[in-house]
This record gives C-alpha cells, sequence and structure tokens, in this order.
C-alpha cells in the first residue's frame, strides 16, 4: 500500500504518544493521546494509516476517544505505554472519502432546495455511494437537474468551511439551517458545522473538502426503489474517472468480442440472443430425434429383451433426451442405466435407472453412491444427482456382475 499525504505537515507525519494498548482477538487496541485518523462515524467509514510501521485497519469512536485496531496475531505488544510514535494516514482513501462525503452533503442540499426532498440517510461504498431520500420516486429530469447544478458548484469552485459553535451559540439558531438536525442526544461538548458557502450548513463529524473544485465531478447514476426506500446512486471525483475507465475498457473488450463498435453493440447482442435461442431450438429438435430413434432401435429387440442397457450422453442439464427416451421405451424388463453429464462441468450430471422394482432397489443406492450422487427410487425408476461420472465404468461392472451371465448390452 503507497501512503500518500496531504502537503500539510499535520498529515505527513504526526507524532503522539501511546496511551492504551490492549491485546484483543486477533490485534492490539490503541488509544494515542491524540490522533489524525479519522473513526468511523456519520456514514463515513474509518482511515486507513500507520502508527509507526504497523498497519491500523479500523478506527472507532468510543466516547471521546478513538481506538485504533492494529492486526497482530502474537502476544508482544507493539507499542509500550507512554512511547512516542508517528502517525500517518493513507491518503488515497482519505481524499477519496472526503470527495464521496462532501459530495453527499452537495447533492443532499441541491435535492432539498431544488424539490424540497429530504436526505433521510445515506451510505458511502466501496464501488458508488448513495442517499436515501425521503420520495416516492424521483425523474431522470430530476437527476438531471441536480447533477447539473452541482457540476456547475463545482466549476465556480465554491468554498467548503468548518466551524466549530459552542452548543449555545446563537449563531446554530440562526443562519445554520440545517446545524442541527440528527443531533445525538449524548452530544454535549462543541458541535462541528460544514459550510458550503451559498449552499447550506450541516453539522457533521466527518472529512471534507475545502472546496468543492476539489470533487472534480459528481455523477448521478441511478435510483432504486426498495421497500420505503428511494436510493439515488452517485460517484464522486476520482471514482467517476474510474467508473469511466472501467466502462471504456469492456467497450474496447466488447469491440473485439462483437465484431463492431459501441454504438452497434446493443443490436448486436440482440442479434447473438437471437441466434442462440435459433440454436437451442434446433439442438432441442434434434436430441428428441435422436432420442426417438435410439428408444425405437432398441424397441425392435421386444421379443428378446437385453437384459440391461448403458446410455451415456453429454447434452448438459437441459436435455430432452432422458425424458423422451424413456418415454418411448418399450423394454419393461430390461435394466436401463442412463447418464448424461453437464457440457461444462467435471464429472457432475444426472443418472437414471429404468427396470424392475427389485433390481432398482438393489442397485439404485449403490450404483448412486459409486458416482457420489444423491437421489432416491420410486418404483422402476431412479432418479440422481451426481458429481463422479467417472466412476461409470465401476457402475457398468456392478450391473454385469449383477446380471451375471453376459446380456445382449447395448453402448
Ligand atoms: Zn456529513
Amino acid at each position: 500500500m503507497v501512503f500518500k499525504c496531504q502537503e500539510d505537515s499535520f498529515l505527513r507525519e504526526f507524532k503522539t504518544k501511546v496511551v492504551s494498548c490492549e491485546k484483543i482477538k486477533g490485534g492490539f487496541n490503541v488509544i494515542l493521546e491524540d490522533t489524525v485518523l479519522f473513526p468511523e462515524g456519520g456514514g463515513q467509514p474509518s482511515d486507513h494509516g500507520r502508527v509507526n510501521d504497523r498497519l491500523v485497519k479500523s478506527v472507532i469512536r468510543k466516547g471521546a476517544q478513538a481506538v485504533h485496531f492494529i492486526e497482530d496475531e502474537t502476544e508482544s505488544a507493539p507499542f509500550a505505554v507512554g512511547e512516542e510514535v508517528s502517525q500517518s494516514v493513507d491518503w488515497d482513501r482519505r481524499f477519496d472519502h472526503m470527495q464521496q462525503h462532501s459530495g453527499q452533503h452537495l447533492i443532499t442540499a441541491i435535492f432539498d432546495r431544488e424539490f424540497q426532498l429530504n436526505t433521510k440517510s445515506w451510505w458511502l461504498g466501496t464501488e458508488s455511494s448513495y442517499i436515501d431520500l425521503d420520495a416516492k420516486d424521483v425523474t431522470r429530469e430530476q437527476l438531471e437537474r441536480v447533477e447539473k447544478i452541482c457540476n456547475q458548484l463545482i466549476v465556480d469552485c465554491t468554498p467548503v468551511g468548518v466551524k466549530v459553535y459552542e452548543p449555545n451559540d446563537p449563531a446554530l439558531q440562526s443562519d445554520v439551517t440545517r446545524a442541527t438536525r440528527g443531533l445525538p442526544e449524548d452530544v454535549t461538548g462543541p458541535l462541528r458545522v460544514v459550510t458550503i458557502e451559498g449552499v447550506e450548513s450541516n453539522m457533521c463529524c466527518g472529512t471534507h473538502v475545502r472546496n468543492l473544485g476539489q470533487l472534480q465531478a459528481v455523477k448521478l447514476l441511478s435510483v432504486e426503489k426498495a421497500k420505503n426506500k428511494c436510493l439515488v446512486h452517485f460517484l464522486v471525483g476520482g471514482r467517476v474517472l474510474r467508473k469511466l475507465s472501467e466502462c471504456y475498457e469492456r467497450e474496447v473488450q466488447f469491440n473485439s468480442l462483437l465484431n463492431g463498435g459501441p454504438v452497434a453493440h446493443v443490436e448486436l447482442i440482440k442479434k447473438l440472443q437471437s441466434t442462440v435461442r435459433g440454436t437451442q431450438r434446433v439442438a432441442k429438435k434434434l436430441t428428441t430425434e435422436l432420442a426417438a430413434a435410439e428408444a425405437e432401435r432398441l424397441n425392435k429387440l421386444q421379443e428378446n429383451p437385453p437384459k440391461y442397457v448403458f446410455l451415456h450422453r453429454c447434452d448438459g442439464p437441459d436435455s430432452d433426451f432422458v425424458n423422451t427416451f424413456l418415454r418411448l421405451s418399450k423394454l419393461p424388463e430390461t435394466f436401463i442405466f442412463l447418464t448424461n453429464a453437464d457440457t461444462d462441468s467435471n464429472g457432475k450430471g444426472q443418472m437414471v435407472l429404468q427396470g424392475k422394482q427389485e433390481d432398482i432397489a438393489k442397485l439404485g443406492p449403490e450404483m448412486c453412491s459409486l458416482l457420489d450422487g444423491k437421489g432416491n427410487a420410486k418404483g422402476t425408476r431412479f432418479n440422481a444427482k451426481v458429481n463422479k461420472l467417472k466412476n461409470v465404468v465401476l457402475c457398468e461392472k456392478l450391473v454385469q456382475t449383477h446380471f451375471s451371465e453376459e446380456g445382449l448390452a447395448e453402448k
């Protein structure tokens, strides 16, 4: 992992002292006198970073303290209490979270201002993020309008500021419109308010950009309606570029796979799907015809029926061969051993037996177990899903032994 630090010396390397270092399952919980690592909170995941050379995988808030988790299977504590240590932050992760979080404030504010739609909660995901709007639905036009306004405010390099207020500060009541929304009841200390100049103020503990220009771009992806939820998925900044790269890479692969440019992709895929459907229809017809021919061939032996018949196919799970064959077969005295392997598997498939009830009851479970299958007998049939078709030969031997004297075996 690469650790880059902000030009601000505060984040490059920060000296502090160890208050406690407690052994827990899988590592140590470390509390420091002060920290530059953001603990999970306000919808934002925690920072990653280092204390000396040890990786910090998560930081959580416990009261007024931040608890840093350091993975370590050993019993020997990485730090002594009172020891001076230096901290640094995984800046790529921090900056990404700043972009998504400030972006969320901006998107939330514009939905509120333009359409009076309140944000109930939000989620910062690893791929994309969303806000949950207090709305039944959001139209394509509304999405486009919000996205356009957000991106104009980014172009304008609108400043973002952070101010800390005492809880009884009159400013909190007057000009800070959204500031005290969602304030946890146990908060007694100073209140931190994040203001996007000319747009909104919002009480928040998260890390933010100084200027909307640092957001680069906002992209509203889609609206997902779930039970009592209306989720607007979005990307901000580096994630927009990352998504564009992924889409472009995919597009290039499609160009060569489909032998046509992006404009033709949908048409080419539709054509391909229709060709596949046609091919499947033909395959189904041929398989059924083949099964009928096979049954007819064996039915000719009705006068002198074979003791057993082996038929092994590799048509895959959707094959109609087995059912058609059994439906048309007129050899009730003959023990029929059918298998059908999955086309893409190594030994997985289907086993079907048909014959006299006593033969099925005797051979069915043994053959099923040889093929590592799961199934059961029902009168004159035995059906099973099996995993080890390479043992088919062993099953054949079993059948041959069972019917001891050589029959008129068909393969
Ligand atoms: Zn926030």
